[in-house]
């Protein structure tokens, strides 16, 4: 039985507030660093955060937490949720597609994790649907592609041939650390960079994984309902 509804009738709230309020339920969101004091000592695994301190690279940043825990505490913590951004020079979709949107979605090797948290959004809390976001099993259907994973070599082909199959216009989501850059697992022998050593990329979010809250403004973003730098989610 789907205990979602029941839940939500209970705490007087069936579905998420986002995007017309900021949702400020616990738990929504890990947080994740947003800027540090100099690495010197090689804290970050992952080469995040510079030696030379500042803003940390979020496309390698898989939210191990070694930053904020004391004694070494080096980040500022943001509980934010809203992590997508465009790359320079792509944008969202015509207007035509504010209002509704197909979406392939492509594991191209995630752990699992970022998969996980993607679906999230078919339950009722996030419901996608109420938003005019339809999940597709066709590329031939789909106006956003959206990727996890690093892009393994085994999965490249089937991305480069998702692509290939989608109409124009179409747009590329690349979500998650490893999908960014790579993240853990590559490069590698076996494994891409991430979605842009295959594919034209327009939007990444990062994070290991991204809660589902950000995909959800990502995909909203590539709508154009918000939020390049400067603009609001409506
Ligand atoms: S959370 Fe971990 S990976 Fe991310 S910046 Fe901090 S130390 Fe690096
Ligand atoms: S970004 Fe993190 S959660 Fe997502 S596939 Fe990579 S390791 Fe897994």
């Amino acid at each position: 039985m789907n205990i979602w509804p029941l839940k939500g009738m209970a705490k007087h709230v069936a579905i998420t507030r986002y995007p017309g309020e900021t949702e400020t339920t616990p738990g929504v969101t890990p947080g994740r660093p947003t800027s540090a004091a100099p690495d010197d000592h090689g804290l970050c695994p992952t080469h995040a955060l510079r030696p030379d301190g500042g803003d940390v690279d979020l496309s390698r940043c898989i939210h191990c937490f070694r930053c904020v825990r004391e004694p070494d505490a080096l980040a500022r913590w943001e509980n934010d949720y809203e992590w997508g951004r465009f790359l320079p020079g792509r944008g969202a979709l015509p207007r035509a597609f504010r209002r509704s949107i197909h979406v392939r979605v492509v594991d191209s090797g995630d752990c699992g994790a970022c998969l996980a948290e993607l679906l999230q959004l078919e339950c009722p809390e996030y419901s996608l649907h109420r938003l005019g976001i339809y999940v597709t099993p066709s590329p031939r259907d789909a106006d956003v592609l959206l990727v996890v994973g690093p892009v393994t070599n085994a999965m490249r082909g089937p991305l480069e041939a998702a692509y290939a199959a989608m109409p124009e216009p179409k747009r590329v989501v690349a979500a998650g650390t490893c999908a960014a850059s790579g993240g853990l697992f590559g490069p590698t022998f076996e494994c891409n960079n991430g979605v842009a050593g295959a594919i034209p990329v327009d939007l990444v979010v990062p994070g290991c994984p991204p809660p589902p809250l950000a995909m959800l403004q990502a995909l909203l973003a590539v709508m154009g309902r918000g939020q390049s730098p400067g603009e609001e989610v409506r």
